[in-house]
């Protein structure tokens, strides 16, 4: 639907009305020394409804010299917000996160307008996003170093946390809120300044919450935002630059594998969130209530498309013929449509390339022998929909056995014993996150130490939470966000040794 168009079930035209509200109060520009700004030579691009393929708005496009402005902006203001009392960076997260619920109607409209996916799934994103800043206000008070007395005693070691400098933010798609405030609420806790990149697919979301931040009152130059469709000149300019100190990335592997290279000239602090192919286990002993209602979030949040998405499953050959034929009758009465229409549980994907995607994965699987159980096809357009999807009998040579597959389609394959589950299960370059349904503690612990994921879900679909550590093993990423090690990410560390006191 054109966001200027009424629908059936809006008949009054309240959310075409609502939309174009909204539209004209995002920043169109690019955020740097705290004003919003137009791109050198006036370039502009196009932001698109995915589930519509019409365009919503059009907003600066970032060339590498304005990135520079950028990072001479986040340069200019860090040494001052370096020394602001830790208080009082922590009032103004707080600050921005009551901001943001007050909010959460425009924020969630906005990340189905750009991104797709249903209302209900960003109202939940915005409750998520929010708890990063929460969190790291509670956080930016706690940073702690430490004293202590050498061994042979003629010395005094002190130990002392410093922010990291101006700090490059790269974010993806996905999660438009919430990939954004898991970097920026940690960087701001620890004293860092920013220059935060969005996707080119949707900038809009994290242009709003930046104006919030200028809202709260968070200083000029503290977040700067260069929305480009130059994301790899832009970053280069930046990352080749000395003045930055530190990049966290969020996205495929293959562009962090780059960015890394890019980053290793400048030495710089690295975090890295990138791509997963996540097993989900169910063993025979499983309470199978449980494990279909996980299977079906963790497989169709996000339409599919997040790095935490199961991506295959492994269920015990005795129970797969029932848990197949019940997700199958759960995924089969999902309803596909625009994420603003009441109803939907699966809205666009993201591009026509995501919908080619899966449509390649399902007759790759096909054409070696799995079976199509519900789904299997593109959805007419406009809008860029594919059914969800179950495939049972996936065989083990199957593309997207190896690949993140990113769209809604769940592929079942069978295993006899926990020796064979694990095997599966780590057979893959990537270790972000693995999901494991038993009822037997033992073999659980088992799973904690056998798996090779960075996080585990164990009887649960969603391990995502501010509170933690989130992060991969293997090539799915370095460093962690959330839970206390995310602030440490924008730290470092000095020692300083003295001599004894009393000599
Ligand atoms: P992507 O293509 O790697 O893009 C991610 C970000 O990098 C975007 O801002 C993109 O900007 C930018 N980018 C692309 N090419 C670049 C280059 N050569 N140099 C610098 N920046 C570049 O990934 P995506 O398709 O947006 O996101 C999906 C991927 O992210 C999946 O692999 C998913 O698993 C991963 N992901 C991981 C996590 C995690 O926490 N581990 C969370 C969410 C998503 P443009 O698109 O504007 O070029």
């Amino acid at each position: 639907m054109n966001p200027t168009q009424t629908s059936a079930t809006d008949p009054q035209g309240s959310l075409a009305a609502r939309t174009v509200a909204l539209l004209g109060r995002v920043p169109d520009g690019l955020l740097i020394d705290g004003v919003w700004r137009p791109a050198e030579g006036d370039r502009t691009f196009t932001v698109s409804d995915p589930a519509t393929g019409l365009p919503l708005v059009r907003i600066a496009d970032a060339s590498p010299r304005d990135a520079l402005d950028a990072l001479a902006s986040a340069d200019r203001a860090f040494p001052a917000w370096a020394r602001v009392a830790p208080r009082e960076r922590a009032e103004l997260l707080r600050a921005a996160f009551e901001e943001l619920q007050r909010r959460r109607d425009e924020f969630a409209l906005l990340m189905t307008l750009e991104m797709g996916k249903p209302l209900q799934e960003s109202f939940g994103e915005v409750a998520y996003g929010g708890e990063f800043l929460r969190w790291f206000s509670e956080e930016a008070v706690r940073i702690q170093g430490r004293y202590g007395i050498t061994p042979e005693g003629t010395g005094r070691v002190v130990v002392s946390q410093h922010p990291v400098g101006p700090c490059y933010l790269i974010t993806p798609w996905n999660f438009p809120l919430a990939m954004a405030t898991r970097k920026i609420a940690p960087a701001l806790a620890a004293g860092c300044t920013v220059v935060v990149k969005p996707a080119s697919l949707t900038p809009l979301t994290t242009s709003l919450f930046a104006q919030v931040l200028l809202d709260v009152g968070v200083p000029a130059g503290v977040v700067n935002v260069v929305p480009s469709t130059k994301s790899g000149p832009v970053s280069a300019a930046i990352l080749d630059d000395p003045r930055v100190r530190k990049l966290s990335f969020t996205g495929s592997t293959p562009v962090g594998r780059d960015l890394l290279a890019r980053a290793a000239p400048g030495v710089l602090r690295t975090s890295m969130e990138l791509g997963g192919n996540a097993p989900f286990l169910v063993f025979a002993d499983a309470d199978l209530d449980a494990a279909v209602a996980g299977a079906l979030t963790a497989k169709f949040r996000n339409i599919g498309q997040a790095c935490t998405a199961a991506n295959r499953f492994f269920v015990h050959a005795s129970l797969v013929e029932e848990f197949t034929a019940r997700v199958t009758e759960a995924v089969a009465a999902f309803e596909t449509g625009a994420g603003t229409q009441p109803g939907v549980t699966i809205g666009p994907l993201i591009d026509s390339r995501a919908v080619a995607k899966s449509e390649e994965l399902v007759a790759d699987a096909v054409a070696r022998g799995a079976t199509v159980r519900t789904g299997g096809h593109a959805v007419e357009g406009p809008g860029s929909f594919f059914e969800a999807t179950v495939l049972a009998d996936v065989p083990a040579d199957a593309a997207l056995m190896r690949e993140e597959i990113f769209g809604p389609v769940l592929a079942i394959t069978t295993f006899e014993s926990e020796d064979e589950a694990v095997r599966l299960a780590n057979d893959t370059e990537y270790g972000l996150v693995s999901y494991v349904y038993t009822r037997d503690l033992a073999r659980a612990q088992r799973m904690i130490e056998r798996l090779a994921t960075g996080m585990m879900g164990l009887n649960v679909g969603v391990v995502s939470n501010a509170a933690a550590p989130f992060g991969g093993w293997k090539e799915s990423g370095l460093g962690r966000e959330g839970g206390p090690e995310g602030i440490r990410e924008y730290l470092q560390t000095k020692y300083t040794l003295t001599p004894d006191p009393f000599a």
